[in-house]
């Protein structure tokens, strides 16, 4: 079952570039593991995946001690300042900062390690739908106070379209994020690079490709559905 979804995914990757002509390896897949057990994600592992992302800081750590050491960790969920400690040096990418508050503590923490944490500035494009993420319009404000801070480096942005039932419904949202990272790599400003554009779940991530993400977050379509009971 895992499998076929993982290889069913990977095609679907390699079908959404080819149509419009951008190479596969430009894409980085991450497999979604919040509320799957660690053998899953062994079992996810001894089939060559190397990134998984979480939301919630305990089940991170947990999931951190129990599994390989070459595994590449994302937190992609809201995350909130007084847990970044537990995870800040233990993870290669927070993909959820919207706040400068947030930044901040990032910051501190990374100091405290004398290292850099690599983020991406999460835009709430879609408004309506989340209540997490910086508006389009403030983001170039939020990405060059958070640029000031050399304890974290700016590394493109990220956003969570709406569950719709026809992907084609969230194009719009991927392509206007897609404008903003262009607009915003073209200020040039320093310690930013936007070379990263995190978007794109389950239900859209081949519409996400064809806007240009460069690192789709596919949970269900590896694993199956969620059991948040157990
Ligand atoms: C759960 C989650 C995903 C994966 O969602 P699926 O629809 O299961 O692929 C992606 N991104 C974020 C931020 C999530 O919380």
């Amino acid at each position: 079952m895992l499998e076929e979804n993982l290889k069913k995914v990977q095609e679907n990757i390699r079908i959404a570039c080819e149509k419009v002509g951008r190479d596969p390896s430009e894409v980085t897949l991450i497999a979604v593991s919040k509320t799957k057990p660690v053998e899953t994600l062994q079992e996810a592992y001894d089939l060559g995946v190397r990134v998984f992302g979480e939301n919630k800081v305990q089940e991170l750590d947990k999931k951190i001690d129990a599994l390989p050491e070459d595994i590449s960790w994302h937190m992609i969920g809201h995350l909130q300042r007084n847990k970044v400690k537990y995870i800040a040096g233990r993870v290669d990418l927070i993909h959820s900062v919207d706040s400068f508050r947030l930044a901040e503590e990032i910051n501190i923490q990374a100091k405290k390690r004398g290292t850099v944490i690599p983020i991406l500035i999460e835009v709430n494009v879609a408004e309506e739908d989340s209540k997490f993420g910086v508006r389009v319009e403030d983001t170039e404000e939020l990405v060059r106070q958070v640029a000031e801070l050399d304890g974290v480096s700016i590394r493109g942005l990220m956003t969570i379209a709406p569950y719709v039932v026809d992907s084609e419904e969230n194009r719009e949202i991927f392509h206007k994020i897609k404008d903003l990272s262009i607009d915003i790599a073209a200020k040039n400003i320093d310690n930013v690079s936007m070379d990263i554009l995190s978007m794109g779940m389950t239900g859209d991530y081949m519409v996400a490709i064809e806007e240009g993400a460069t690192m789709v977050r596919v949970g269900t379509g590896i694993f199956g559905e969620r059991n948040y009971n157990i």
